[in-house]
C-alpha cells in the first residue's frame, strides 16, 4: 500500500471539498493544496500576485492559468513542499491545468481523482448560506449554523464573513464556468487511464469522508 497517495478532488463549488480535503490529509498524513486559499492568503497579505488573482476570484472568474501554473511548478516539482503526497482541492480546474499537472509529475501519476457529486441547486443554496472565517477558510459556518458568538470564529478568533465570490450572481458564474471548463476533466481522466470515482456528496461529512475512504483505499 503506497501510504502517501497523490489524490485530487473535483466537484463544483460547495460541493465540500475544502472540508473533505481537510479530512483526507489528515487521515494519510498528506499535505493540502487549495489553489483558492492560496489566492486568498496572498490577497489578504496584498502582494502584487494577490491583488492580480483577487481581481479574477471576486467576480468569479477563473485566475489565468500563466498566474496558476507558477505556482503549482512551485509546489509540486519533485523534491518541491508537495512531492511526498497530496491533496488538491481546486486544481485542476480546466483540460489544460490537468495536463500540466502530468506534466509536472513527471512519471508520479495521480492515485485517485475524487469526483464530489452533488446537484446545482443544493450547492447553490449552500454557498448563498455559506460564512467562513477569514484566518482559516477551512472553519466554515451558515446562517443556519453560526458561531456561537456573534460572526466570531468558535475555533480561532477570526472573523466570520460572507466570501465576496459568495454573492448570487458570481456563484451562478462560477457554476456555468464549472460546466464549460472543469466537468470536462472528467473525460480527460477516464481516457488517461487514471482511477475516477464519483463519490455522493450529499449527507453529513463522516459519511461522506467515509465514502471518500473507501473509495481510496480501494485503489492504494
Ligand atoms: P475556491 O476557493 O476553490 O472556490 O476558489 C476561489 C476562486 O479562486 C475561484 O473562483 C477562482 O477565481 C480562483 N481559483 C482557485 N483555483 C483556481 C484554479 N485552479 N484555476 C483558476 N482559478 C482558480
Amino acid at each position: 500500500m503506497n501510504p502517501r497517495p497523490r489524490l485530487v478532488l473535483l466537484g463544483k463549488q460547495g460541493a465540500g471539498k475544502g472540508t473533505q480535503a481537510v479530512r483526507l490529509a489528515s487521515h494519510y498524513d498528506i499535505a493540502h493544496l487549495s489553489t483558492g486559499d492560496m489566492f486568498r492568503a496572498q490577497a489578504a497579505l496584498g502582494t502584487a500576485f494577490g491583488l492580480e488573482a483577487k481581481r479574477y476570484m471576486d467576480s468569479g472568474d477563473l485566475v489565468p492559468d500563466e498566474i496558476v501554473f507558477g505556482v503549482i511548478e512551485e509546489c509540486l516539482a519533485p523534491g518541491g513542499p508537495l512531492s511526498d503526497g497530496f491533496v488538491l482541492d481546486g486544481f485542476p480546474r480546466t483540460r489544460a491545468q490537468a495536463e500540466e499537472l502530468e506534466r509536472v509529475l513527471d512519471g508520479r501519476p495521480i492515485d485517485i481523482v475524487i469526483h464530489l457529486e452533488v446537484p446545482r441547486e443544493i450547492v447553490v443554496d449552500r454557498l448563498s448560506q455559506r460564512r467562513v472565517c477569514v484566518k482559516n477558510s477551512a472553519h466554515i459556518y451558515s446562517v443556519s449554523n453560526p458561531p456561537k458568538v456573534a460572526w466570531q470564529c468558535d475555533q480561532c478568533d477570526g472573523e466570520v464573513i460572507q466570501r465576496e465570490d459568495d454573492t448570487p450572481e458570481a456563484i451562478n458564474k462560477r457554476l456555468d464556468i464549472y460546466e464549460r471548463d472543469t466537468r470536462p476533466i472528467r473525460e480527460f481522466y477516464g481516457s488517461s487511464g487514471r482511477p475516477l470515482v464519483t463519490v455522493d456528496g450529499l449527507g453529513d461529512t463522516d459519511e461522506v469522508f467515509e465514502r471518500c475512504r473507501a473509495a481510496i483505499d480501494a485503489v492504494l
